[in-house]
């Protein structure tokens, strides 16, 4: 890492998948499977992950999500985000960061977060190695999001020169 870079820094990651057609897709949050219909995507389309992801490779200057992982790439096709965000880390860590926390807010209508929340930080925070914390919000109606079109995340992530 340059000497003249800062010891610390902040990074912003955001992301928005809608629901799929399909019935059958799975519903993944924050790694954690929930029932009802899933989000389209090319991965799991797990926007928590994602945005979380985002957010540290932000933090650590490495590009974004779509350069890393190419949603053209017939490998990640049905992807573990938890799986590509532990790969992510493990390339800021290898670019001299090490991550401290990350906070998250979900923007969803259903389902509600709250009853596994503790659960959802649990299974972030293994593949992130600091810990994670998720808020979950209401819409309250308005736009894409308030008619439960899809679901959003913004992240933001805090990481330390090692
Ligand atoms: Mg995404």
């Amino acid at each position: 890492m340059p000497a003249d870079l800062p010891r610390i820094r902040v990074g912003q990651g955001f992301d928005v998948h809608p629901f799929a057609a399909d019935p059958d897709r799975p519903l993944v949050l924050g790694g954690l499977r929930f029932p009802g219909r899933g989000l389209a995507g090319h991965s799991d389309a797990d926007p928590v992950a994602h945005a979380v992801t985002d957010a540290l490779l932000g933090a650590a200057g490495l590009g974004d999500i779509g350069q890393h992982f190419p949603d053209t790439d017939p490998a990640l096709a049905g992807a573990d985000s938890i799986e590509l965000l532990r790969r992510a880390v493990a390339d800021v860590r290898r670019a001299g960061w090490e991550p401290q926390n990350v906070d998250c807010t979900v923007v969803l209508e259903a389902p509600k977060l709250a009853p596994r929340r503790d659960e959802m930080q649990r299974r972030l925070a293994e593949a992130v190695g600091a810990p994670v914390t998720v808020k979950g919000k209401r819409a309250e109606g308005l736009g894409a999001l308030g008619r439960a079109e899809g679901i959003a995340c913004l992240a933001v992530a805090l990481v330390v020169a090692r």
